[in-house]
């Protein structure tokens, strides 16, 4: 797959994906909503099933008709009392939604022209099989489910578990702070991995996925994604990768071992420090932008300029910077080129609607106003 488009940082790859299948974790049911994930305290459960939480009839009926008929009378309370809860739904909604007819042959048009369809997507089914708990757990949902749908096997549930395993992403919430699901999206389900990626994901209005270009992407080469999070050394990263992938990685940065010389456990301290609100509120200023500005150029070598974890690291700073900086004593200048230089990052990694940039706005608009001193009281 390769693409005749060039893309620089930036630039949107794939905007507004929407989930063509998608589950709650069991610690985000009943706080946010199954339909579209957004947090509210006054969900209403349907009634039919006692298991699905809504925000208002309009959030049911869009889950109604994307799967939840399907499988409402089989979930009920009642049934299914000592299954695993997370495999459960995930299962059943996968089961739901392949009920359409149809659905599973019905291609899927990607950034590139190319189709995709689920029944296509790999599964990796008999690594899954070896795993007896997981097998035990499926077959409890599969012996209740197939008395009432013959057509339900062992076999089937198994790759089911396997293709979300392999393709879905973890959901988190805008600001990323929360892991609150899983959602299997068909067209960045194309993006292969890369440890040095040059295209990173990130989620607005609740579940949809954006794909934005953090790298340069040449003509004729295909942008990669970073299946993994944290950062990890080569030999960590395709251990990882090939207990849950099924891969050995040889992406450009694992190939040359460009990072042969990084101290990964060096980075792991510098941004462990950097993230702990407990940390940050003992170091003095300068302390912090010590420990920044020796994790910076690390991670610019790593990643790319305008990889997530490189704004994100911004972004903390210029935070602290500007909610609680002020008695810090961080010098005008200083402050200036820090937010400067975050919000360049900001816009390019996120773009000006993301939840990121508006915060930032908000935290850049306070400090504007408690700078300016007030007026002398009027006589
Ligand atoms: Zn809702
Ligand atoms: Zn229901
Ligand atoms: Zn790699």
């Amino acid at each position: 797959m390769s693409t005749k488009f060039r893309y620089t940082p930036g630039d949107i790859i794939q905007d507004q994906c929407k989930p063509f299948i998608k589950v709650l974790t069991t610690e985000a049911k009943r706080h946010r909503c199954d339909n579209c994930f957004v947090s509210n305290a006054h969900l209403g459960c349907c009634q039919g099933c006692h298991r699905m939480y809504y925000c208002d009839q309009e959030c049911q009926k869009e889950d109604w008709k994307n799967g939840h008929r399907f499988e409402c009378t089989s979930i009920a309370f009642k049934t299914y009392r000592g299954a695993n809860l997370q495999l459960m739904f995930q299962l059943f909604r996968t089961w739901a939604t392949l009920k359409k007819p149809g659905i599973g042959d019905k291609p899927c048009v990607l950034y590139d022209g190319s189709t995709k369809t689920f029944n296509t997507l790999m599964s990796h089914q008999s690594k899954h099989m070896e795993n007896a708990s997981l097998v035990q757990d499926c077959a409890y949902i599969v012996i209740k489910l197939s008395q009432e749908d013959p057509s339900v096997t062992l076999g089937l549930f198994m790759k089911y578990f396997g293709i979300m395993q392999t393709n879905a992403f973890t959901i988190r919430n805008e600001n990323e702070s929360e892991r609150i699901g899983l959602g299997l999206y068909m067209e960045p389900s194309i993006f292969n991995h890369s440890c040095k990626p040059t295209a990173a994901f990130h989620w607005m209005n609740g579940v949809e996925m954006q794909i934005r270009a953090v790298g340069p992407i040449l003509e004729g080469e295909e942008p990669c994604i970073s299946y993994m999070g944290s950062l990890m050394s080569r030999e960590e990263r395709r251990e990882e990768l090939l207990r849950r992938y099924n891969f050995v990685c040889n992406c450009p940065k694992c190939k040359t071992w460009s990072d042969s010389g990084v101290d990964y456990k060096n980075v792991y301290f510098l941004l462990t420090t950097l993230i702990d609100p407990v940390t940050v509120g003992r170091l003095k200023w300068r302390q912090l932008v010590k420990l920044h500005s020796e994790l910076v150029p690390i991670l610019e070598s790593i990643y790319y300029r305008y990889d997530d974890r490189v704004t994100n690291q911004f972004k903390r700073m210029a935070d602290y910077a500007m909610t609680g900086g002020r008695d810090k004593e961080i010098p005008e200048a200083e402050l200036a080129s820090l937010i400067r230089d975050t919000e360049e990052r900001l816009l390019i990694t996120y773009g000006p609607e993301h939840a990121h940039y508006k915060e930032f706005n908000v935290n850049l608009g306070r400090l504007n106003c408690s700078a300016i001193p007030y007026p002398p009281v009027l006589a």
